[in-house]
Formats: C-alpha cells, sequence, structure tokens
C-alpha cells in the first residue's frame, strides 16, 4: 500500500479572507502544517492510522487556536465540558468521553476507554475517575480558558444564543474549531479521532456528536474513516459520519459522491452547517464543508502537505 494519508481539521464557520488578518492565518496555516507533517511522519515511519489520528488530535488539543483542550469553548454556566471520540477501523472499537472538565487530553481519555474498559462512551466523574486511575493527571479546568473564548461566551450570552466556535455573531478573529483527524496507514488500516469544547453558551451537560461514534466520528477498514465538525445535533440526527460509510457500502456511491450527498444535500435539509474529513479505503480525501470554511490539512506520507482556510 502506498497511500498512506492523514487529513486533520480545525473546525468549520463563518471563516473568511476578509476575517482573518493576515497574521491571524499565518498562525493557523502554521499549526496545521507542523501538526499534519508530524502525522504524515509518522505514516511515513509505518506507524499505525489509530496511533497517527490520536496524536493529531492531542496536538490539536495542546494548540490554543482551536476549540478542544486549551483553547475550549466555555458553556453557559462559563464552565468547560469536553467531548473525544477515537475508532479504530480494523476492530471497529471505539473509545469516548463526554462532559469532562479536568482531563487535559481528552482524546488520551478516549483511547484509554477504547483499551482499557469493556465500554464505549464513559462520562462526567465517571469519566475522570477512569482516566485517573489509569494513570492520567486531573487538571484544573482553568487551563482550558483563552480571554478570546470567554469574550465569545459573553458576545453568545448577549444575543442568547448558541454557536458554532467558528459561527456568527462572534468576531471570527477570535474563534476557531473543533479538531478531527483521520488516516490511512502503510498496512491499509483506517482511524478517526475528533475531540471538542463543544458550542459555545451551550447548555451544561450537553453533549454534541463529536463523541458519538457513526455521527462525529466513525471507522471502518471496509470503507473509509470520517471526523465531523459543525452544528452537533444535526449531525447525530444524520448520523453524519455513519452516513458516508453507509451510502459507500449498500448504496455503493465514491467517496466524492457520499460527502456530497451528507454535506451539501442532508445536512442543509435540517439547517446543519458544518463539513468533515475523511479518506476511504484506497487512500482517497475528501474536505467537504457547507460553511464559508473550514481549517483543513491533509497530505501523503512523503510528500509535502497542503492546508485550506477558505472556499476556493
Ligand atoms: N460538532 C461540535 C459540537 O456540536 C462543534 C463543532 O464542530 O464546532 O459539539
Amino acid at each position: 500500500m502506498g497511500n498512506a494519508v492523514i487529513a486533520i481539521h480545525g473546525g468549520a464557520g463563518a471563516i473568511t479572507r476578509a476575517q482573518l488578518s493576515q497574521a491571524q492565518e499565518q498562525r493557523y496555516i502554521e499549526a496545521l502544517s507542523s501538526i499534519v507533517e508530524t502525522g504524515q511522519r509518522m505514516l511515513e515511519a509505518g506507524e499505525s492510522a489509530l496511533d497517527v489520528v490520536t496524536e493529531a488530535v492531542r496536538l490539536l488539543e495542546e494548540c490554543p487556536l482551536f476549540n478542544a483542550g486549551i483553547g475550549a469553548v466555555f458553556t453557559r454556566d462559563g464552565t468547560h465540558e469536553l467531548d473525544a471520540c477515537v475508532m479504530d477501523g480494523i476492530t471497529l472499537k471505539a473509545g469516548a468521553v463526554a462532559g469532562v472538565s479536568h482531563l487535559r487530553n481528552p482524546i488520551l481519555a478516549a483511547r484509554l476507554v477504547m483499551e482499557q474498559s469493556p465500554h464505549v462512551l464513559l462520562v462526567g466523574e465517571g469519566a475522570e475517575k477512569f482516566a485517573v486511575d489509569h494513570g492520567m493527571e486531573s487538571v484544573s479546568p482553568d487551563i482550558f480558558s483563552t480571554p478570546e473564548r470567554y469574550q465569545q461566551l459573553l458576545t453568545a450570552r448577549g444575543a442568547n444564543d448558541i454557536v458554532l466556535d467558528h459561527a456568527s455573531p462572534l468576531d471570527e478573529s477570535s474563534k476557531t474549531g473543533t479538531v478531527g483527524a483521520v488516516a490511512l496507514d502503510k498496512a491499509g488500516n483506517l482511524a478517526a479521532a475528533t475531540s471538542t469544547g463543544g458550542m459555545t453558551n451551550k447548555l451544561p451537560g450537553r453533549v454534541g456528536d463529536s463523541p458519538l461514534p457513526g455521527a462525529g466520528c466513525y471507522a471502518n477498514n471496509a470503507n473509509v474513516a470520517v471526523s465531523c465538525t459543525g452544528t452537533g445535533e444535526v449531525f447525530i440526527r444524520t448520523l453524519a459520519a455513519y452516513d458516508i460509510a453507509a451510502l459507500m457500502d449498500y448504496g455503493s456511491l465514491s467517496l466524492a459522491e457520499a460527502c456530497e450527498r451528507v454535506v451539501m444535500e442532508k445536512l442543509p435539509a435540517l439547517d446543519g452547517s458544518g463539513g468533515l474529513i475523511a479518506v476511504d479505503r484506497e487512500g482517497n480525501v475528501a474536505l467537504p464543508f457547507n460553511s464559508e470554511g473550514m481549517y483543513r490539512a491533509w497530505g501523503y506520507a512523503g510528500d509535502a502537505p497542503s492546508i485550506g482556510i477558505y472556499r476556493e
């Protein structure tokens, strides 16, 4: 197999050239390039798709530009509740955490749930206790806070709105997104990972699509690996990530056709805004979105990476 490839996203929303200064744009491009290149190097070295997507999402969580881990958005009560999921296309095993506030890297906790528990999804305090029992550090939720995100909360509260990290009425220059990664490794295995702070001003206790296998994250070696970003409730109702796989499987659609159907038809029909990244078992990559922009990057092992922010 010579098609080893990784794609990553940093969230979708109302991102236009006019809203980002050149300096801001450069910061995103540098962050996306460095993380996708790390993934490409890992694939080139023969590492597994599962390890590659976990590491890419961990790095995205560490980057304050994106709404996951450090830089996560605030709930209505001014708290942080983080969600993450990882899925292995070989075994169809998945692990996820939702509503966690004290774990620096929710994606590592999701991986622990997948590998060290008989369960798929753990929430809140139970998830945190499980992760700490398995060696993760419990951190103060303050580490996730950034002044930009707090300002977003105040703006959203003022507008009485629950908003995507990139959606109006917020100042786009200070917003960024949910993160995710999908990869095909040299052995032909697929994996997907997604992590998020959710949506600004969400009700405490709200869980979005990101930690739900089939909604915001899905991988199956038989066809495709998918990671989504956007208005989570609609991605849940349409099972968007699994729908891509189902259209390819039952409907024999190509990756591009399945993406067109879900992202450009089915999601907008329910007012769903956002996009997804996907790689199929042949190494074809798709990064469709129906919003104005989506932070994204992809690259084959050994090639130069490609970066995108706006609609072309
Ligand atoms: N899908 C995420 C959620 O609803 C938000 C996002 O992608 O920005 O929690």
